[in-house]
């Protein structure tokens, strides 16, 4: 027998579980199929696990200033297994929690994985579900290098069942979590290599912020191999992993190897082909600006979109198809402009609009005015270690609208949302100069550009 709903959500991750919710809300009859834990990437490979292990790793850096603020600790190793041991039951309860609001939002929760077996119909093991409306939000999954001795190396989803530090990683990749991995794990003691194919990190980025993290990531200890060509991976007869390069060189003596190199869609196994959906060629559900995949009634968000891999993206995105297809918000729908985002480097990245390169090309380069300050945050002003903080607006035209703001330094993190609020609002570096300062912070530096 068939079951028939109003919504049916392929994929309990983090767009899923919104737009289910969501209309469910209004009234919908909706489903939920989840092949794995709820949650989905944030939640149990992703943010969450990510932002515990760099919290761990800002204690350990707060730690080795503690005696310059006059504290004398006793031995602070830290203990790898049993922070796990908390991080996992934390996650747990977390996913304990989606199931409870599943129930409580009245959407039905199938387990298994979802095929489909005609536009309207999708089969999960032998159950067969039927919906007038039906989301995909089934994310994405790491990439593997297609080389020899590839499995011989984990990634970030390896990196979370980790249960002991390892002492010695090297970490292939340039981007959000290469970057991520690599300062968390040398903050947190191990002795961290980056191998990155081309010359610089977290390519995409403002220049600035670039050369900021990758300066401030060696200057920490970090070991960063640039132009890096990956051959093969092998174990060498002591047990360690070596890398060899497609130049004949090798770099030996690791004991973890983490490919972080992007995410792949999750979309070769949901039988699209008997929809009539074509993913692009990396794999993507390419959608109209209203969620729309090229099948009426057929609907995608999140990761597998290939728009920013973010999960407020994938959430925001899901909610607002609810809203319209379930809430009679006939205009609701995701404006992708303008997102904020933070990666959690080693100092913080957060960063909303243009990048310099990006507001010369699309203003002209004389059109683009740059607002930038370099400090020390007061926070290091007794330690013997001082990571910089670097400010930077980026503005156009005869108001001098503000296109692009970012931060790279302690708190940067935390720092980011609110000027993305007014940056949103299309704020000028007049309405932030009218803006009374908030002393002594970083933030503050923001409202004082000159
Ligand atoms: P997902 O959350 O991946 O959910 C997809 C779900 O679909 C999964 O649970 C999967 O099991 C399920 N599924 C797949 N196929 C099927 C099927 N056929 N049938 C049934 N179920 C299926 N983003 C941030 O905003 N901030 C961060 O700090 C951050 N850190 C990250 C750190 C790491 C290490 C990683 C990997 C990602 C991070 N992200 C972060 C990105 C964020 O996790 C994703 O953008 C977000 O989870 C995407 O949500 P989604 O709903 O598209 O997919
Ligand atoms: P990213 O897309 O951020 O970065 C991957 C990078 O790896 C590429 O940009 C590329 O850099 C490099 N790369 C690609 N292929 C290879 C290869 N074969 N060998 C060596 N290097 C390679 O992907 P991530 O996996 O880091 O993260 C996936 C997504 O998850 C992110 O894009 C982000 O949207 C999301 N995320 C968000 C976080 C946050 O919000 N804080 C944290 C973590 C993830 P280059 O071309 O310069 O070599």
């Amino acid at each position: 027998m068939t079951e028939h709903f109003d919504f049916l959500v392929i994929g309990g991750g983090s767009g899923g579980m919104a737009g289910a919710r969501r209309a469910a809300e209004y009234g919908a009859r909706t489903a939920i199929v989840e092949g794995d834990r709820l949650g989905g990437t944030c939640v149990n490979v992703g943010c969450v696990p990510k932002k515990m292990m760099w919290n761990a790793a800002h204690f350990a850096d707060t730690l080795a200033i503690a005696d310059d603020y006059g504290f004398a600790l006793p031995d602070t190793t830290f203990d790898w297994a049993s922070f796990k041991d908390a991080r996992d039951a934390y996650i747990l309860r977390l996913n304990g929690i989606y199931q409870r609001n599943l129930e409580s939002s009245k959407v039905s929760l199938y387990t298994g994985w979802a095929q489909f077996d005609s536009t309207s119909t999708v089969r999960v093991g032998d159950q067969h579900l039927s919906a007038d409306h039906i989301l995909i939000a089934t994310g994405g999954r790491p990439m593997v290098p297609k080389v020899p001795g590839a499995d011989l190396a984990i990634t970030s989803n390896g990196f979370f069942d980790l249960g002991s530090q390892p002492r010695r990683p090297l970490i292939i990749g340039a981007g959000y979590i290469a970057t991520e991995l690599a300062g968390t794990l040398n903050a947190l003691g191990s002795d961290v290599t980056m191998a990155l194919r081309k010359d610089i990190l977290l390519r995409g980025f403002d220049i600035t912020l670039r050369e900021s993290v990758m300066d401030e990531m060696i200057s920490a200890g970090i070991n960063i191999l640039t132009g890096v060509q990956m051959a093969a991976i092998v174990r060498e007869e002591n047990g360690l992993l070596a890398v060899q390069r497609q130049d004949g060189e090798q770099i030996s003596g690791f004991d973890c190897i983490i490919y972080a190199i992007g995410r792949d869609p999750a979309t070769d196994t949901l039988g699209l082909a008997s929809t009539g959906i074509k993913p692009d060629n990396g794999g993507y559900l390419r959608t109209d600006e209203w969620q729309n995949t090229t099948v009426s009634g057929i609907y995608a968000v999140g990761d597998v979109t290939g728009r920013q891999a973010l999960t407020p993206v994938a959430i925001a995105a899901a909610r607002r198809l609810s809203d319209r297809l379930f809430g009679g918000q006939d205009e609701a729908r995701l404006d992708y402009f303008n997102i904020p985002s933070v990666v959690f480097s080693h100092p913080p990245i957060g960063t909303v609009g243009l990048t310099e390169d990006e507001a010369r090309q699309t203003y002209g380069h004389d059109n683009v005015k740059i607002y930038q300050n370099r400090f020390t945050d007061l926070f290091y002003s007794v330690a013997h270690r001082r990571v910089p903080t670097v400010v930077k607006l980026v503005v156009t035209g005869a108001q001098e609208t503000v296109v692009g703001c970012h931060v790279v330094g302690r708190a940067a993190d935390e720092m980011i949302q609110g000027f993305a609020v007014a940056i949103k609002m299309g704020a000028t570096k007049a309405d932030l100069d009218n803006t009374v300062a908030i002393h002594p912070t970083a933030a503050e530096e923001l409202v004082t550009l000159r």
